[in-house]
């Protein structure tokens, strides 16, 4: 498509209406694609179902939704590729039970069904252009949300900023520059990254689960940040929220090894009732990122095993 008709295609989008009210889920998702693009996360065509994509679509449709507009992704998802933007990609042997398909199917079945979804290739182009990108978010918010104008640059605004400091720590561990940031855009930054490294699974139990763009697990410090300002990701690490706090009461740390596995505080007492599953960790190993480059960095893990010796 030329980009005269792209942007022809992105301002008529088939909404769906209530009352007066157009429906803001379609456009939406296209500004959390944006969002993705600018992130470096849209290297290639093909756009994932997935928590990342979700907690930029939530942003943008709180600030634009009225009471009546649900938080729901699966549909404008499934839905726009009845306006030739976004074609899922089927599987091996799911071609047909896709095609015929007009109602989304659950999350589970889409991703059963579908390897993710493909934009048009100019489109995924223009995407990843700067100059492109700005002008189609100009263009969606001019038609669907010019009223909420100021609310979508602040948002882009800052996702700008949380991406640029995801990149500095995934490339670099370098957190000077996250250290300068406000609290909240170093924060995310971190977060995102460490629970990206570890694929939203904690360390110790292996629980994962994840809510639309809500997960059971957080990013943890090896060594806290208020003692070293380090938000290099190899200083983090994902535990549940159990784990996580045990962790900070010094009851569980992980060894100083290149394989490191959890050991377990002597204040902690099988005889007790309760305590065992959390006693059941020590020896265990530490569920690692997929990627090395992301493994806790060795003076952290012994701070965290020095501390819990010591109390
Ligand atoms: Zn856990």
């Amino acid at each position: 498509m030329a980009t005269d008709d792209l942007i022809t295609a992105i301002t008529s989008l088939r909404t769906g209406r209530v009352g007066d009210h157009d429906r803001p889920h379609k456009p939406a998702l296209l500004l959390a694609i944006l969002g993705l693009a600018e992130q470096g996360r849209l290297l290639e065509n093909r756009v994932s179902y997935g928590p990342e994509l979700f907690a930029l679509f939530r942003r943008y449709l709180l600030a634009v939704r009225t009471d009546s507009d649900t938080v729901n992704m699966l549909d404008p998802f499934w839905r726009l590729r009845t306006d030739g933007i976004l074609e899922p990609v089927p599987r091996a042997g799911f071609e047909q039970a896709i095609a015929a398909r007009s109602t989304p199917p659950s999350v589970t079945e889409l991703r059963e069904i579908t390897e993710g979804s493909r934009l048009p290739d100019s489109l995924f182009q223009q995407m990843n252009d700067p100059i492109h990108r700005d002008r189609l978010r100009d263009a969606i918010v001019s038609r669907y949300f010019a009223s909420h104008r100021s609310a979508i640059d602040q948002i882009t605004q800052e996702e700008r900023s949380i991406g640029e400091c995801e990149r500095q720590l995934e490339q670099t561990g370098d957190s000077t520059v996250a250290d300068g940031a406000p609290e909240p855009v170093r924060e995310q930054a971190f977060r995102r990254v460490v629970l990206r490294a570890y694929d939203y699974r904690c360390a110790a139990c292996g629980l994962r689960v994840i809510v639309d763009d809500l997960a059971l697990v957080e990013a943890a410090h090896l060594i806290p940040w208020a003692e070293c300002r380090d938000d290099d990701p190899r200083n983090g690490i994902a535990l549940c929220k159990n784990h996580h706090w045990a962790m900070d009461q010094y009851l569980i740390a992980p060894t100083p090894d290149a394989q490191p596995a959890w050991m377990v505080s002597r204040y902690l007492d099988d005889r007790i009732e309760g305590q065992r599953e959390m006693l059941d960790l020590k020896g265990r190993s530490v569920l690692l990122p997929r990627e090395s480059r992301f493994y806790p960095k060795r003076p952290a893990l012994a701070w965290r095993r020095d501390r819990l010796l010591r109390h």
